[in-house]
């Protein structure tokens, strides 16, 4: 048992909960990360730089950090491991977290997942044990997000037989690239692939880009991207190629083929198809990042929960002590929510990191439906976890007060480290693009391309029937739902099933507004197809909204069912409640338009989720010590304080041995 404000809940149960499947690797991560591998608060980007570059190599081999690689290269073909093992790393520092996904997720992933035998043998080995440091540098300064449009060609001669790299204009130099401005030999670089004349959309090159010495090689420019916001020991920069001759065998050729007379092959015709197929390969990264996200606002939320534990301001009649923040209304709602919606997230995410371990794990032929299933489950959930995280670690700054602004009190750099996640692996907005475009199509042809938006009216003519597909726990769902009365003034609100028909409800109709609209527009604006999707984009937004929390409402509740532990499960399910209406209540303005809501029953709303702030309350702590991040990971000043709490808690202790209601 616990000694803390507890109740009857176990928490070792609770942390099995929630380590879940990849336990193992959460494990070897808390035993083997010690001090040595914490941020330094206050050193220079070179210092940073320099440091988190001998911690890479220094990375304790217990921690299978390359496991997604395959076991013949010294991998252990365990790509949800890997997934997991990048959140833990998050929690310690998110530049070492960043520089290993630079590279063993993005270089080492592009060389395993776009390239072919000869380029795994020649190389895995290498990357995996870090003796090649790598980029992946697709971004060019004038193509972020639309990155199908980048401008760097790379021309097939037949009489050398080898490949042009080319920068034709400063807006097509590669710009961000992790690893480049200090350490990357080599660079998998995307560029146009022209051959006997002809343009077949964008590929991969593995490209050495500096010498043994560190010297960049004949006909490549290197630049600084200079200083950042935060990620100070990621070295980002900016890559130019003048005529680089590039042998033909360093295509990496697994969807794209170039003979030696210059013939161009593949398995996908459609350059956009096949673009998009390739980038669908790279969906690890993105998993990884929301997963890092939300490792992040844990630690968060651990440091405000413990802080607003120990921190008293203003006195109140009658009591001897000042008293605790977590004890104000205020505070609760300030942290409560967001503690809930984290954990719903953690069970969406794991169920994510499920999936995409099965479909890239298996050695099967990957079923298509499911592998754009993941994307869109990837993309949604990357955006959600993101924009979680800097809302939440923001609100955590703030609820530490000024000593939340102090760099020794860690949420400085937690803030700045990750605010740049909603923006790198697809920025957000465009992110729930793909969702939205996903759901209208039903993961049909294109899903993956964002041109269709503007230029063809195909989506509005390829809109399907509306069926929502239930995406865990299905027969569980399916029952809740039908149990609940049509009249809603018969059901409470904490009724599941009155919440998951609420959420499934909201989605159903934004979605077939969204087809109307998109229908409407096709039939009267046809010779004006970009103001087609650009007149319902808010529309098409709120959609993919509304979507990713339907997704992560039913992976909480499915999470709940798998919980064994009946004391655990009754706290995770009034988690779950305090999730469901803090969504409905941040959305109240939408239910009341749609009259899904009654005015009365919307205030109530407001009341019944004071009410489980007030319930959860004394398992506050509990739920932030679910999450087992060791104290020296917190790396925080002001919770060493923390065992002064001891002769501070009355009040609340009084109230903490209080169970869970089931
Ligand atoms: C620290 C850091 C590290 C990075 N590391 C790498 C790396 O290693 N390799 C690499 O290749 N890249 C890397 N990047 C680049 C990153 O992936 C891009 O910055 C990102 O994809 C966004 O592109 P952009 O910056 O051009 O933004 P833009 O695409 O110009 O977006 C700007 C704004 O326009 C909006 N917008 C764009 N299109 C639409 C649309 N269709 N509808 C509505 N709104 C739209 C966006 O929402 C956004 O708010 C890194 C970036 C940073 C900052």
């Amino acid at each position: 048992m616990h000694d803390h404000a507890s109740g009857h809940i176990d928490l070792a149960r609770l942390r099995d909960v929630l380590d879940g499947p990849w336990a193992k690797v959460r494990n070897a991560h808390r035993e083997h990360l010690d001090e040595r591998f914490l941020p330094v608060y206050g050193e220079t980007g070179d210092q940073a730089r320099e440091r988190i570059s001998r911690l890479l190599t220094e990375l304790p081999v217990e921690l299978g950090i390359a496991s997604a690689f395959p076991t013949e290269y010294g991998g252990s073909a365990d790509v949800g491991g890997s997934i997991i093992a990048s959140e833990m790393l998050a929690q310690v520092d998110l530049s070492l977290m960043v520089k290993a996904g630079v590279q063993w997720g993005l270089f080492g992933g592009a060389v395993q997942a776009l390239g072919t035998q000869r380029h795994h043998d020649a190389y895995l080995r290498d990357i995996i044990s870090g003796t090649i440091f790598g980029c992946f540098a697709m971004t060019e300064t004038g193509h972020g997000s639309d990155v199908q449009q980048l401008r760097t060609t790379c021309t097939y001669d037949p009489q050398t037989q080898t490949f042009d790299l080319h920068t034709p204009h400063e807006a097509a130099r590669k710009d961000y690239i992790g690893n480049a401005a200090r350490d990357g030999r080599m660079a998998v670089v995307f560029a146009q692939l022209i051959t006997n004349g002809q343009r077949h959309g964008v590929h991969a090159w593995l490209v050495p880009i500096r010498d043994a010495q560190g010297n960049p090689l004949p006909g490549v420019t290197i630049g600084d991207a200079g200083p950042k916001a935060g990620l100070l020991g990621v070295d980002n920069g900016r890559l130019s190629f003048d005529h680089v001759q590039v042998p033909r065998d360093m295509l990496l050729d697994r969807y794209g083929q170039v003979a030696e007379d210059g013939t161009y092959s593949s398995p996908i015709e459609n350059d956009s198809r096949r673009f998009f197929t390739m980038l669908g390969t790279l969906v690890r990264g993105r998993v990884s990042v929301g997963g890092a996200a939300s490792a992040a606002t844990k630690s968060a939320l651990t440091i405000a929960v413990r802080y607003g534990d120990i921190r008293r301001q203003f006195d109140t009649p009658g009591a001897d002590r000042e008293v605790l923040i977590n004890d104000y209304l205020a505070h609760q709602r300030k942290l409560l929510p967001a503690l809930a919606t984290t954990y719903a997230l953690h069970f969406a995410q794991t169920e994510l990191v499920a999936a995409l371990n099965e479909v890239q794990g298996g050695d099967g032929p990957v079923d298509e439906h499911r592998q754009r299933e993941l994307e869109s489950r990837a993309a949604g959930l990357k955006a959600a976890q993101t924009w979680h995280a800097t809302r939440t670690i923001q609100m955590c700054r703030e609820a530490c007060g000024g000593a939340g602004y102090l760099a020794e009190n860690r949420l400085p750099s937690l803030k700045a480290d990750t605010d740049v996640f909603t923006t790198f692996e697809g920025d957000n907005t465009v992110l729930l693009q793909l969702v939205a475009k996903g759901l209208l199509t039903g993961y049909r042809d294109e899903f993956g391309s964002l041109d269709g938006w503007g230029r063809a009216s195909f989506v509005a003519e390829q809109v399907r029937e509306m069926v929502l597909e239930r995406t865990a726990a299905r027969s569980l769902i399916e029952r809740l739902i039908s149990a609940v009365p049509g009249r809603d003034e018969e059901v409470a609100v904490t009724d599941r099933g009155w919440q998951l028909k609420a959420f499934e409800d909201r989605e159903r109709h934004l979605l077939d507004g969204a087809v109307r609209r998109l229908r409407g527009g096709a039939a009267t604006k046809k010779d004006r197809p970009f103001d087609i999707f650009n007149d319902v984009q808010d529309h098409v937004l709120a959609v993919a909204a509304a979507h990713i929390d339907r997704v992560t409402l039913e992976a909480f509740v499915a999470g709940i069912e798998d919980t064994a532990d009946p004391a655990v499960q009754a706290l995770l399910s009034r988690v779950c409640d305090l999730y469901a209406l803090s969504v409905i209540e941040a959305n109240k303005g939408w239910f009341l338009e749609h009259g899904r809501l009654t005015p009365a029953r919307s205030k109530a709303i407001t009341g019944v989720v004071n009410g489980l702030l007030k319930e959860l309350r004394p398992h506050m702590r509990t739920l932030v010590d679910g999450f087992a991040i060791p104290d020296t990971w917190l790396h925080c000043a002001i919770l060493r304080e923390e065992p002064r709490r001891q002769e501070t808690m009355s009040a609340h202790d009084a109230s903490s041995t209080q169970a869970v209601p089931v």
